[in-house]
């Protein structure tokens, strides 16, 4: 029986340590979860970081397109493990972390739980974020009513 893929998107970030190494770390271990291949990356954006305490270091950000057998909720338990595995610490919001994963779309899924949010609530008011996903897939509708380069247009100003 053949099993559903599904093509998921997810962010990357880190402003602690050897960030590239904690980026490309964690896709090369998506590469190796079952049910999971990477399709596309890709380059990574330094930002400023957004909301958290002061004194933060810059950011390394970008995204990935993957395409998976697994479910979201498998897929988020996924991308949590290799946090931790990178070492990141929960306790103060949007405190400097050595890797975050968001799941910012799952197929066409639609859902709103604590524990997962699909599409991801604040994909379109960041564009650390869109900035990256803007060089994968620039024409994919977002929940807005904008494509990912319209509002990442709206936000800075400037065309990807
Ligand atoms: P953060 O600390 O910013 O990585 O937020 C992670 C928390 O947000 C976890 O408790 C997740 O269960 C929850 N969450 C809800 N929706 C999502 C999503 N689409 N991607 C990642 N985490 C999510």
């Amino acid at each position: 029986m053949s099993q559903k893929r599904v093509t998921a998107a997810i962010a990357l970030g880190s402003n602690m340590g050897d960030r590239e190494k904690y980026l490309r770390g964690a896709l090369t271990r998506l590469e190796r979860t079952p049910g999971v291949v990477v399709l596309r990356r890709s380059t990574w954006h330094e930002t400023q970081p957004v909301g958290g305490p002061p004194g933060q270091g810059l950011y390394l950000n970008g995204a990935a397109l993957l395409e998976t057998t697994l479910d979201a909720h498998a897929l988020l338990a996924v991308l949590q493990a290799i946090e931790l595995k990178a070492g990141r610490e929960r306790g103060v919001q949007d405190a400097a972390r050595t890797l975050d994963l968001d799941l910012l779309w799952f197929g066409a899924e639609s859902r709103n739980t604590p524990e997962l949010t699909l599409p991801h609530p604040r994909l379109h008011e960041r564009a650390f974020v869109l900035a990256p996903l803007a060089e994968l897939v620039p024409d994919h509708p977002l929940a807005c009513g904008q494509t990912v380069a319209q509002q990442l247009e709206t936000l800075t100003g400037a065309p990807s």
